[in-house]
């Protein structure tokens, strides 16, 4: 368990900082030994100007399709969730976008992870990427139609 955010910044020096209580579910999804499949889920927190604070994920639950190498969250949790957190919040949280876990050291994302963002995380703002690896965390917004990287400060 850890009490301390984990914060990215981009070239512009945008941060994103992800809070120990959601960190702390992330990181407990790490595919540490040889038989845990990848874990997926989406992420909740707050835009405050240009920066982005993610305060809670969902998690894999029912429907959702898990293996070794893939993951798919097909379970109808994710937007409840979100659409719990939005009305609880009065609008303050939302939805900010996904993560999953790859059973590497120092994640990176596959080609099919790059396919599924461009065609199914459409919007306008800022979405944000994250993939858990086993002994790091890969961080990144989807800008439009660009994935760009966010480096740990
Ligand atoms: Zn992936």
């Amino acid at each position: 368990m850890t009490n301390t955010e984990l914060t990215f910044m981009d070239n512009v020096g945008d941060l994103l900082v992800i809070m120990p209580s959601a960190l702390n579910k992330l990181l407990g999804y790490r595919q540490l030994d040889s038989f845990s499949n990848e874990a997926a889920g989406v992420l909740i927190g707050e835009r405050r100007d240009s920066h982005i604070v993610v305060h809670e994920i969902s998690e894999p639950g029912e429907g959702d399709i898990r293996r070794r190498c893939y993951v798919d969250r097909r379970g109808s949790h994710h937007q409840v969730i979100v659409n719990e957190a939005f009305v609880r919040s009065s609008g303050r949280l939302q939805y900010l976008g996904e993560w999953h876990t790859h059973p590497e050291d120092q994640p990176s994302p596959s080609a099919i992870d790059l396919g599924t963002w461009r065609r199914h995380l459409v919007a306008q703002n800022q979405m944000v990427l994250l993939i858990i690896g086993r002994k790091e965390i890969w961080a990144a917004k989807k800008v439009t139609d660009d994935v760009v990287p966010l480096f740990r400060v």
